[in-house]
């Protein structure tokens, strides 16, 4: 048996991944994603840029006082000022506190956007590294934009920040433009030509512009890499990020030609990407890898009959190891709360006894009018009761007439900051009318950019599952509602949306 390296896992879902149109999370959210990759046991979790706003600062300091065990990092440009917040936010989490710098060292980023010369870049990261290894020995360094860097640069640079003091140096493919053997290359170039890369981690993070992240990182360990950034689902700018359930799922499935392994449990992750996408109303679409709604359903007659006889013909992971239970398992109006709570702990969700009260009320309701409540039904149920909470808007009530001989009116009762408003307005439709009353009360100048609706699961009695997205001040939100009742889902999507335009703050934009 030969022995097989351990790759770290640095998970930036809740810094890089929430820079996604859309993804914005408030603090209780990244609390929750953190919990979650905390039970994941991924080595590093980056829990935001802390400098960014108040909000990013709270959050990153809320993560590193709560969360044991990862290591937790807060990002900083080269520059005082973002270091010391940076440490400021993380220093909670102690021993395990990680500061990561960067700046960008291709010819382009620095001749364009810095406006520096090859020699400043160079003082700069090493000014950077070194006022961060005052507060901790823990210092990433990255080189921003390092695949389009000339590479006895980025050597130099390299070899300076480890002088300096740098225990990871990464290596971003910041545009997602690399090849796989081109990545390899690089890594490869760093590990001949960096007299002290024995010194520190290698690591690597690449975005997915043209599909290729995970191939690029997984390439960059035969070259030598000791560490891969990623986000949930593959969430990020653009094209997204490493996906972190393909990267570590390919390394656990090949692990009988590749000589690498990972301390994730991978039995939570479909647990994470669930979370991840009610939580910011990015679902991941059905042929996704992994996690996706397809990619252990073999809906062709020759291919259920060779999964029936013995699931290896087709299925190279076991649905187990993601943690997705196919316990089909479904519950009625007579199941009781036990049922209720094992089922629920058996999805994933570990909740108060307060929030299962919630979430009990609400599955006896539904439970009224629908006969049988499937699993999918209950994701609903926490992500709506216990997850999506109201923040400033809170819809109470609401009555809508429609049909194809009165105007549809639609008649609605919000809390708005705590108080009372209702109002009655006629639209071309019922979802019209609804969004225009919620509108008026809210006062809210969001412009309404996509509508969708779905049923969660088959059968007439489904419950409507809606998304919102919503463009304000340049800055997009997604909203989500479900409901039997589609015009209510429709109202509570738009809702969640509003909350989110209304209360997550404006920040500082950075591209790493
Ligand atoms: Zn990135």
């Amino acid at each position: 048996m030969s022995e097989k390296k351990t790759i770290r896992i640095f998970d930036t879902t809740l810094r890089d991944g929430e820079q996604s149109p859309g993804a914005s999370m408030n603090l209780d959210e990244k609390l929750r994603i953190a919990h979650q990759l905390e039970k994941l046991n991924v080595d590093v979790i980056e829990a935001g840029f802390p400098i960014a706003s108040d909000g990013d600062f709270e959050a990153v300091k809320k993560i590193a006082r709560t969360i044991k065990g990862p290591m937790i990092a807060g990002l900083a440009r080269a520059g005082d000022e973002d270091i010391d917040r940076a440490w400021q936010a993380v220093q909670y989490a102690g021993e395990r506190a990680l500061i990561h710098t960067f700046i960008a060292t291709s010819d382009i980023h620095m001749q364009r956007k810095l406006l520096m010369s090859e020699n400043q870049v160079l003082d700069a990261a090493v000014r950077a590294v070194r006022r961060a290894t005052g507060y901790t020995p823990n210092v990433e360094f990255s080189a921003e934009d390092a695949v389009r860097t000339r590479l006895p640069f980025l050597a130099r640079v390299v070899e300076a920040v480890i002088d300096a003091g740098a225990r990871t140096v990464n290596i971003p493919d910041t545009v997602g433009y690399a090849m796989p053997s081109e990545f390899a290359g690089i890594i490869s170039y760093l590990k001949n030509n960096v007299p002290n890369i024995d010194k520190a981690v290698l690591s690597v993070h690449c975005h997915n512009d043209l599909g290729l992240a995970v191939a690029n990182s997984l390439a960059a360990l035969d070259a030598g890499a000791e560490q891969i950034e990623c986000t949930i689902n593959g969430i990020g700018e653009r094209a997204g990020n490493c996906s972190m359930e393909e990267v570590v799922m390919a390394l656990r499935t090949r692990h009988d030609i590749l000589p690498y392994t990972t301390n994730v449990n991978t039995e939570h992750i479909y647990a994470a990407s669930k979370l991840l996408s009610t939580i910011t109303g990015i679902v991941v679409q059905p042929n996704k890898a992994v996690v996706g709604a397809n990619a252990f359903a073999h809906e062709a007659g020759i291919h259920q009959h060779g999964v029936l006889m013995d699931k290896l013909t087709y299925e190279i992971m076991t649905t187990e190891s993601i943690g997705l239970t196919h316990n089909k398992l479904v519950l009625g109006k007579h199941s009781g709360r036990h049922a209720f709570t094992e089922r629920l702990k058996e999805l994933g969700y570990e909740l108060s006894r307060e929030d299962i009260n919630k979430a009990f009320i609400r599955f006896k309701s539904l439970a009224d009018s629908k006969k049988e409540i499937f699993d999918e039904d209950l994701d609903a149920i926490v992500a709506d009761e216990i997850i999506r909470v109201p923040e400033k808007y809170k819809l109470l009530q609401m009555n809508v007439s429609s049909g194809s001989f009165a105007a549809p009116t639609a008649t609605v009762e919000l809390e708005v900051d705590g108080k009372v408003k209702k109002t009655a307005l006629m639209g071309d439709g019922p979802v019209d009318a609804t969004f225009k009353a919620i509108k008026k009360l809210t006062k809210s100048k969001a412009r309404l950019l996509q509508f969708t609706i779905g049923a969660i699961t088959g059968g007439t009695d489904a419950q409507g599952e809606c998304t919102v997205r919503l463009e304000e001040d340049g800055r997009e939100v997604l909203g989500q509602g479900a409901h039997p009742d589609i015009i209510v889902a429709s109202a509570k999507a738009y809702v969640n949306a509003l909350n989110k335009a209304a209360t997550r703050p404006k920040r500082t934009e950075i591209h790493l």
